[in-house]
């Protein structure tokens, strides 16, 4: 099963890829993840991604793309991936379309995780994320329960870089849901709702 997720910063696309992760097997390719992990190993493509990252704008596209191809090379991706965070606009889409056929691969899903921009800014606000692996909960939390990792707060999860970050998801990835609408396989869930019955339509909607 080869899906991509959709849906604006704070929609939840974390936690319902790692309930498919769990549930599935497959691999989980968040480049967010990834590129916070070259950051802070201090890595040539870290050190270019961010300021990029820190101002709320998109890394620019050939550095996360070769991101990218290199993890889909990688063994745990063989049987199937969850791509969370890219393709972000519609370069991206394309380039994976092709790269994806080259590899004789195709998307099952486009899974877009729907949430209106009022509760997304309430979200990110309140957010505290995993130093250790990335594990995201309210800031009530302060260990993470998934590996007792520390919580942080984002640098762009502060007030300034959060609408930003919306304004860069409207005009650049929001138009992937057409896209995507276009190739027949986007399918939606409403996200404004617990994990669990989020997810619940998510499984419904993929195993058919
Ligand atoms: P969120 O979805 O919560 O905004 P991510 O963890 O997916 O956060 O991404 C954090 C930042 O990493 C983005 O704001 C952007 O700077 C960079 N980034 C992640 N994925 C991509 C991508 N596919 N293309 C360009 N930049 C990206
Ligand atoms: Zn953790």
């Amino acid at each position: 099963m080869n899906i991509v997720l959709l849906g604006a910063p704070g929609a939840g696309k974390g936690t319902q890829a790692q309930k498919l992760v769990e549930e599935f097997g497959i691999a989980h390719i968040s480049t967010g993840d990834l590129l916070r992990a070259a950051v802070k190993a201090q890595s040539e493509l870290g050190l270019q991604a961010k300021s990029y990252m820190d101002a709320g704008k998109l890394v620019p596209d050939e550095l996360v793309i070769n991101l990218v191809k290199e993890r889909l090379q990688a063994d745990d991706a063989q049987e199937g991936f969850i791509l969370d965070g890219f393709p972000r606009n519609t370069a991206q889409a394309v380039t994976l379309d092709s790269e994806l056929a080259a590899m004789d691969r195709n998307l099952d899903a486009a899974l877009l995780v729907d949430v209106k921009p009022e509760v997304i800014v309430n979200r990110l606000s309140s957010r505290r994320t995993c130093r250790s692996c990335g594990y995201t909960a309210p800031a009530s939390v302060d260990v993470c329960p998934r590996c007792g990792g520390e919580m942080y707060q984002r640098d762009d999860d502060k007030p300034e870089t959060i609408q930003k970050r919306l304004d860069v998801y409207q005009t650049q990835t929001a138009p992937l849901v057409e896209y995507y609408r276009g190739h027949s396989i986007l399918k939606e869930v409403d996200g404004d709702r617990p994990a669990d019955e989020v997810y619940a339509d998510v499984r419904a909607l993929l195993t058919v």
